[in-house]
């Protein structure tokens, strides 16, 4: 029996903070899905919006149910939905697209003009159900920890970055190691990359970053990336680059590092005005490619199988709560000293 009405953590005014509060329970239409949440996951976008910075100021309008990262079983189907069965293991990509622009017809729907982000532009998962269309669900193997599945949509981006470049016997360089960057290290250490140096200026996420199989890892309060070249025989500088800070150092340090001819895949976002040395993207001959989101959905089939090869996710999740906690999980997100933080949504509490 699906209630009437469910409890959703909600962006209710224009204001810091989340909600708890009772909402309508979504009914499906024509071609959509309901999801019974099992488990989500908090992303920086979360942690963004729960802070009320500049950009989701800009960009959202409350009131509205946040979230976009989870796993969960389906418990309805709208009509004309065959394809799905109700009490399926599910999550979903967090893209709905226009399916009928120049990109979404070419296959491209990461590009869509028209997008719209599930818990950003439209009520997300942070709730107890969540409605979406058929074409966004993921289906997944039940095999895979439910903890695991409920950040994928995280991993996708990891895994659309450091799979954008043959990373095969390469030298990589991945700035930033917040949950995507321990992500990447583990997809690039599994296909094959002989060298992976990480930097960040937290030495707890630095750490992950080494039990995912970074060969070194660079504190930049006290270390520097050329020792660690030196130690790990890069002479000519990284193959790869994967920004994953979105802070403007960074990414220039980054492109001083890159050998010539490297390629640089830029997940981060970095702040408006950042200024880069066009020197060395000009006379290096460096390839930049801007990552937005996740192939669809040509990088979930890759995640899922990264995963079923032997890919563990596991040290990178470091904290769980009840979702009535969520005010302790995103006092976690924000110190910092934190992969990933699930929150459960099985578990009754008043
Ligand atoms: P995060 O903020 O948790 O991690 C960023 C890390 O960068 C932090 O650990 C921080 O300490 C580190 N850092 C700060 N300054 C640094 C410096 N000078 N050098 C090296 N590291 C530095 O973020 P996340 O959730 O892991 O996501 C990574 C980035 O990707 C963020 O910028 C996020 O906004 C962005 N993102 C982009 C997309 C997209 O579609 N393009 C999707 C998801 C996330
Ligand atoms: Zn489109």
């Amino acid at each position: 029996m699906i209630p009437a009405y469910m409890r959703a953590l909600v962006k209710e005014t224009a204001d810091k903070g989340l909600t708890l509060k009772q909402v309508r329970t979504p009914v499906p239409n024509i071609g959509e899905v309901l999801i019974k949440i099992h488990k989500t996951a908090i992303c920086g976008t979360d942690v963004h919006i729960y802070n009320w910075d500049a950009w989701s100021q800009k960009t959202i309008v409350p009131p509205m149910t946040v979230g976009h990262e989870y796993v969960g079983e389906i418990a309805a189907l709208g009509p004309g939905v065959d394809d799905y069965h109700v009490g399926q293991i599910v999550t979903g990509e967090g893209h709905i697209v226009c399916g009928h622009g120049r990109n979404c017809r070419a296959g491209n729907g990461h590009w869509c003009k028209f997008t719209k982000g599930v818990g950003v532009n439209c009520d997300g998962a942070f709730a107890e159900y969540l409605c979406i269309p058929e074409t966004n669900v993921i289906a997944v193997p039940e095999t895979t920890p439910e903890e695991i599945v409920a950040f994928y949509d995280a991993y996708g981006n990891a895994c659309h970055t450091a799979t954008m470049f043959d990373v095969t016997g390469e030298d990589v360089l991945i700035t930033g190691a917040g949950p995507i960057g321990m992500m990447a290290v583990g997809i690039c250490r599994q296909n094959g990359a002989r060298r992976i140096v990480v930097t960040d200026v937290n030495d707890y996420r630095l750490g992950i970053a080494k039990q995912m199989g970074a060969s070194a890892v660079v504190n930049l309060k006290n270390q520097t990336v050329e020792d660690a070249m030196k130690e790990l025989h890069i002479v000519e500088g990284f193959d790869v680059g994967c920004e994953m800070s979105g802070n403007g150092a960074a990414l220039n340090q980054m492109l001083k590092l890159m050998r010539n001819g490297g390629k640089v895949a830029l997940l981060g976002i970095a702040g408006p005005g950042t200024v880069i040395d066009w020197n060395d993207v000009i006379f290096k001959g460096l390839t930049l490619q801007g990552i937005y989101g996740r192939k669809m959905y040509e990088t979930w089939y890759k995640m899922m199988a990264m995963v079923e090869a032997g890919l563990d996710l596991s040290p990178i999740l470091t904290h769980r709560f009840h979702y009535t906690e969520f005010e302790d999980a995103f006092a976690v997100m924000n110190s910092g000293q934190s992969g990933k933080v699930v929150l459960d949504w099985t578990e009754e509490r008043a």
